[in-house]
């Protein structure tokens, strides 16, 4: 298996003035596209040619040392870019509803708790790497990881991420992480998170 870049449903300059063309289209032909010609190399010719992303990065500690770390470096980057660019639209529903929003609700007392919380966590990370909302066991979890790391090799099902390596909004924010960040509400494709946590739920 040839592990390949999806296309994205909507075009480089659909989420201006929050995400600019010229960020978007380096991040997906560039960045995404980096991260996937390294795994294709790194599984080249090995026994786990065949294994889809997911296995992968559950089975990380089944990996030979010789490419664990270049699997979960760039396998982890492939899906969460996956997850990232899948995870927004410029026409998606901005809030949950139903069994998503009541669970949230739960969690974390309303949506609105909910984004401070994300943004704290995705704010306060130090260095490149991801925050989180995942379904952990019944319930749900805000976190952030480091490099590419995957919640999935930690067992979670992921519904929502945002990327915070300064790759993803240093041309547009500079410095700006937190106006990046807040920004992010206005392209969340919440009836895409919804799919994810109905098949989370399963
Ligand atoms: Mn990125």
């Amino acid at each position: 298996m040839n592990h390949q870049l999806p296309e994205l449903s909507y075009s480089y300059d659909a989420l201006e003035s929050f995400i600019d063309e010229k960020t978007m289209k380096i991040h997906h032909t560039k960045h995404h596209q980096g991260y996937i010609d390294k795994l294709n190399k790194t599984l080249q010719g090995t026994a786990f040619e065949d294994w889809e992303l997911n296995k992968l990065l559950k089975g990380l500690d089944e990996l030979p040392d010789k490419i664990k770390t270049s699997v979960r470096n760039n396998g982890g980057g492939h899906a969460n870019h996956i997850l990232f660019f899948g995870g927004m639209s410029p026409s998606g529903k901005k809030s949950p509803e139903g069994d998503l929003l009541k669970m949230i609700e739960e969690e974390f007392s309303s949506f609105e708790n909910f984004k401070t919380e994300f943004e704290e966590v995705a704010g306060s990370h130090f260095g490149s790497g991801w925050a989180w909302l995942v379904k952990a066991g019944k319930g749900l979890e805000v976190y952030s990881t480091g490099g590419h790391d995957s919640p999935v090799t930690d067992g979670y099902e992921p519904l929502l991420n945002l990327d915070v390596w300064e790759h993803a909004y240093y041309l547009n924010y500079q410095n700006k992480r937190g106006e990046y960040i807040s920004n992010f509400w206005n392209v969340v494709d919440w009836d895409e998170i919804e799919k994810r946590f109905e098949k989370a739920k399963k």
